[in-house]
């Protein structure tokens, strides 16, 4: 006879199977569904969706983790089961406290919210936008009523994307990164230096670039054997189940920043992926990514720490100068690491570099929490988002589009979820620093294309163990420091003391 805890992890490895069902759905209908096929693949993955929730919000999931809890008082909460149970507990909650019919009413605002969103951003009209934004603001101000995890509002919403994290704690660390980073930027600008960028726009032929970063993705330790990498509109990666992790980008043949970073991100999010504990826990939070901002750190240290720096390209340049004979005859080691790091304020955050990105984020938590706490009119966003855009970045907003209203986020009903981004780049730091403590000389290992080193230490200290710590125990474990923007500042600023003299 099983006794509860084995029925409770088979109950949830069969869940797990039905939202991976929905997941091949998923990559199927954004890389490969034609057109027409869309109206049916929408009511095979509303069919799925609705099972799995169905089966999880069960009473027969409530008496069996209730069965489960009282069993095992006294678990060490890191421990197999207290691990299990509590991150268990906390989805089932969230996921039985909202009433079907605030989820319907959800879900219907989203679809709509969307459209609307898609076509005031097309007119650069804020006006058609605007009350769906507010009704999207007072659907979540229910939603945190009905969940109420405590603390202050924004928590709540905070607590599905970035579990245990508060907007105190963001608070304190985002504004020392503002001023420093407002600082650090203004000065950059007044260099004379600047990122000789022309060579990333000559001619990059995309078969070229596929097989440029297929090489670099297998390099740094991707599995070809459990995973796949296809071309979809919007890059993205999805883990299917155990061995099998999907990973999509998009080439410009006159571009080589977009698929060969853009690769590397995502094969940051795949390696953590497949680096949880799949084959034995599939369905349980101990094979679980922690957090969006824990899966963030991973992309953007494969991305930016380690795609972007001197070492790696010390190894990966001769191979692109045989990718790419013509355009990079000519380029040194030199103009290559400075064109790929070059800083330039822009309008638009998903175009934005590695030091400038986290003022576009900074700025959407600001205004989001002030949204969700009335102190900022809706209608008053717009003005509200350029001034801040002038006074962090310096820029002017010269329409909504590029404004505002140039992120699908709020429209879908994503409020709390833009400070994960930000904190994936502090995770991604802190950790990294780490590493370069733990491993030796990590520099000279990336500059021989020796990455499994760091592979094997991001593995054991994060992949390896899931959901069993939150965000912020992993970063103490780890560094045996609170979260801080020390070490992203340090970065940042060799970097730009180094390429810009500042
Ligand atoms: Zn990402």
């Amino acid at each position: 006879m099983p006794n509860a805890y084995e029925k409770l992890v088979t109950e949830l490895r069969e869940i797990a199977l039905l939202n991976s069902a929905n997941s091949v759905l998923g990559w199927d209908e954004r890389t490969q569904l034609p057109p027409k096929g869309a109206e049916h693949r929408g009511n095979q993955c509303s069919l799925l969706a609705r099972m799995a929730h169905e089966r999880f919000t069960s009473p027969k999931i409530g008496d069996l983790l209730g069965e489960c809890e009282s069993q095992s008082r006294g678990a060490a909460p890191d421990s197999d089961i207290g691990a299990t149970l509590r991150e268990t507990r906390r989805d089932y909650d969230r996921a039985t406290k909202l009433p079907a019919s605030l989820v319907e009413e959800m879900t219907k605002t989203a679809v709509l919210a969307q459209a609307a969103w898609g076509e005031a951003r097309a007119k650069s009209d804020f006006p058609m936008f605007q009350p769906w934004l507010s009704k999207t603001l007072d659907l979540k101000r229910q939603e945190i009523a009905c969940i109420n995890r405590g603390g202050e509002p924004y928590d709540t919403l905070l607590d599905e994307f970035e579990p245990t994290e508060t907007a105190a704690n963001l608070r304190r660390v985002f504004e020392s990164l503002r001023g420093s980073l407002v600082e650090l930027i203004a000065k950059i600008q007044s260099s004379p230096r600047k990122a000789p960028v022309e060579i990333l726009h000559r001619s990059f032929p995309a078969a070229a670039q596929e097989k440029l970063a297929r090489e670099a993705a297998s390099a740094v330790g991707f599995d070809f054997q459990a995973g796949r990498l296809d071309v979809s509109l919007h890059p993205f990666c999805t883990d299917i189940g155990p061995g099998d992790v999907r990973m999509t980008t998009r080439y410009d043949d006159h571009y080589f920043g977009d698929a060969f970073f853009g690769v590397l991100h995502e094969t940051g999010h795949a390696l953590y992926e497949q680096g949880l504990p799949s084959e034995k826990h599939f369905g349980s939070p101990l094979a679980a990514a922690v957090s969006l901002g824990i899966h963030e750190s991973q992309s953007r240290m494969w991305e930016n720490l380690i795609g972007r720096s001197r070492a790696f390209w010390n190894h990966f340049l001769p191979k692109a100068k045989q990718a790419f004979p013509e355009s990079l005859r000519d380029v040194t080691p030199d103009d290559w690491y400075f064109a790929i790091n070059d800083v330039r304020p822009s309008l638009i955050r998903t175009e934005s570099d590695e030091t400038t990105y986290n003022l576009h984020i900074l700025l959407r938590f600001e205004l989001e929490m002030e949204l969700l706490n009335d102190q900022l009119p809706v209608a008053d966003l717009p003005d509200a988002w350029n001034q801040r855009m002038k006074k962090y970045l310096g820029v002017d907003v010269p329409d909504v589009s590029q404004g505002c209203l140039q992120d699908i986020h709020w429209s879908g009903g994503a409020i709390g979820y833009f400070p994960t981004y930000t904190l994936g780049n502090l995770y991604a730091a802190q950790f990294f620093e780490q590493a370069q403590k733990d491993l030796g000389d990590l520099d000279a290992q990336l500059s021989r294309g020796e990455f499994a080193p760091l592979l094997t230490w991001l593995r054991e200290k994060i992949h390896r163990h899931g959901k069993r710590y939150s965000a912020g125990q992993l970063v103490k474990n780890i560094t045996g420091k609170e979260l801080s923007a020390e070490p992203l500042l340090r970065h940042l600023r060799n970097k730009a003391s180094e390429l810009y003299g500042v």
